[in-house]
């Protein structure tokens, strides 16, 4: 090892102690590879520093030697976000130890909270306060508020409640230098100048690292109604979502699309799981209702009733409204087990895409038999939350192919086929999972110039020695094609 290093680790283990710094392959390895399983790399050591002061200090360690910062929360990215790059010059800095949940303020209904909180911790302790921390996604046992700040999450509950932008009241965050930004106490009217906060939010780590949050949350759900759907075409979802949206109003808390061969996948991963209607149908769509004391009651009723409209009006081949509570989590279990069934599935490339919510349907039907014409043998696939026009644009392998090599050649190609799909539809090559290493230059080819120029000055003013997060997001030089 390089003796900067040395004279590094030596001053970084003092600072943080032995539980806040390691070099234990068993205890660093897990943490370097991504969660999909596609990228792997190579760190100094892990940290673990247990308050914002240590961070501080640790970054102002960092800034003095020259140490880039990979910050990372559970590592649940899909998009290589908190993964390190092979040359193991960085520090992997987990929040997983700030971990503390402040008492919840029911009154202002809200809660502050350290970024390494676990989403699924977060929502138990809101409901033990009555209420609800409305953002729910599959990895929610993993996941952690600064990740799910830093990547500008989204998840099921979108529609109604918007994405984690909508939900953050205030940030403290530690700055490239190590001095500490804390605008933590909320204020509903502030204009003194720019809204700081919302540079950290979606920033993935490249400008700073947040240490704290300030959430909303909502009144608890008093009753929901939770619906499965038979379609026979992703148009027919659309037109149903619109049934939803008029009949249900405020009241539609998720829409959420799979065609027939993620349901197939997903009964073939989880044993236990059962379709839950009898026949097959091309398309299938899970619908929320969801009310709380301040809304109105009579949910179930609505929800028949709301079903049998869509029979009426021929928008639903079939349709199963859960009996109970049991049902309803075994509907949602099937909706977030489709990642994991798929990437059980063997190689596939996914593409996190929106398009215009009213572009969805067609966008669809047109890129899948495109991308599978062009790419003999795969398999594509969109599933995911339609009514925000966000798909997750899946596409499989030809069977018997070599993960990395296809990954490399022809995934690569797939890649850039969807995203000039999607950006000749005017959409986003990014809805929720962010940049990080896997789309960065795809960002950087098709990105509008003058924003792709904004978000370079803006790096470079917060981060000038690039040592936030390096390979992120963008590439810091000018992309050349
Ligand atoms: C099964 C499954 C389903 C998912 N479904 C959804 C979904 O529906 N919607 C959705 O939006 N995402 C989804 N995700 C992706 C993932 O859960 C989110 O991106 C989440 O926000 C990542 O949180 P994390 O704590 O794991 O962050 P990490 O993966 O650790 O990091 C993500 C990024 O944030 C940065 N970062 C992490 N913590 C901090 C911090 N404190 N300060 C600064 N930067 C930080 C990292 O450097 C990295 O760039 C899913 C993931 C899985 C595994």
């Amino acid at each position: 090892m390089a003796p900067e290093h040395e004279t590094f680790l030596a001053e970084a283990a003092a600072l943080l102690g032995p539980r806040g710094l390691t070099r234990d392959a068993d205890l660093v390895t897990p943490w370097l590879t991504d969660w999909r399983g596609r990228y792997t790399g190579a760190a100094l050591a892990l940290a673990s520093p247990a308050t914002t002061v240590e961070v501080a200090d640790l970054v102002k360690l960092c800034a003095r030697h020259g140490v880039p910062i990979v910050p990372q929360g559970g590592n649940s990215s899909m998009s290589g976000g908190a993964t390190p790059d092979q040359s193991g010059r960085a520090i992997l800095l987990s929040l997983r130890r700030m971990a503390v949940i402040d008492p919840v303020d029911a009154s202002a209904r809200q809660v502050t909270c350290e970024a390494g909180v676990v989403l699924q911790n977060l929502h138990t302790a809101a409901e033990t306060a009555g209420l609800r921390f409305p953002l729910t996604l599959g990895g929610k046992g993993s996941a952690t508020i600064g990740g799910l700040i830093s990547t500008n999450a989204g998840g099921t509950q979108v529609l109604r409640h918007g994405v984690m932008r909508a939900l953050v009241l205030g940030i403290e965050a530690v700055l490239p230098d190590g001095s500490i930004y804390s605008a933590l106490t909320p204020l509903k009217k502030d204009n003194r100048g720019f809204d700081l906060k919302q540079l950290f939010i979606g920033a993935e780590g490249t400008l700073g690292i947040v240490t704290k949050a300030t959430l909303k949350l909502v009144p608890a759900i008093t009753d929901r109604a939770v619906a499965w759907v038979g379609l026979p075409s992703i148009h027919a979802a659309r037109a149903l979502l619109l049934h939803c949206e008029t009949f249900a109003g405020n009241l539609l808390e998720g829409f959420e699309v799979m065609p027939r061969a993620c349901l197939d996948a997903v009964l073939d991963y989880l044993p236990e799981a059962r379709n839950p209607l009898s026949g097959p149908h091309a398309w299938h769509a899970l619908i929320e209702l969801a009310a709380d004391a301040e809304s109105a009651a009579n949910l179930q009723d609505r929800a028949e009733a709301l079903l049998t409209g869509a029979f009426e009006r021929g928008l639903a081949e079939d349709a199963v409204l859960a009996a109970n509570e049991t049902q309803a989590e075994a509907f949602w279990t099937l909706r977030d087990s489709v990642s994991p069934a798929e990437r059980a599935k063997g190689p596939a490339m996914q593409h996190d895409i929106s398009v215009p919510v009213a572009a969805m349907a067609d966008f669809v039907a047109t890129a899948v038999p495109a991308i599978e014409a062009e790419f003999p043998g795969t398999e594509a696939l969109g599933f995911g939350h339609l009514g925000d026009g966000n798909i997750h644009f899946h596409v499989l392998a030809p069977t018997g192919v070599i993960r990395g090599e296809w990954e490399e050649g022809q995934g690569k190609a797939i890649s850039a086929r969807v995203h000039d799909l999607v950006t000749a539809a005017n959409g986003s090559i990014s809805a929720e999972h962010g940049i990080g290493q896997m789309k960065r230059d795809e960002l950087a080819r098709l990105g509008d110039p003058v924003a792709l120029a904004l978000l370079r000055q803006v790096k470079t003013a917060l981060d000038p020695k690039g040592l936030m997060n390096p390979g992120k997001l963008l590439a810091l030089r000018p992309h050349t094609p």
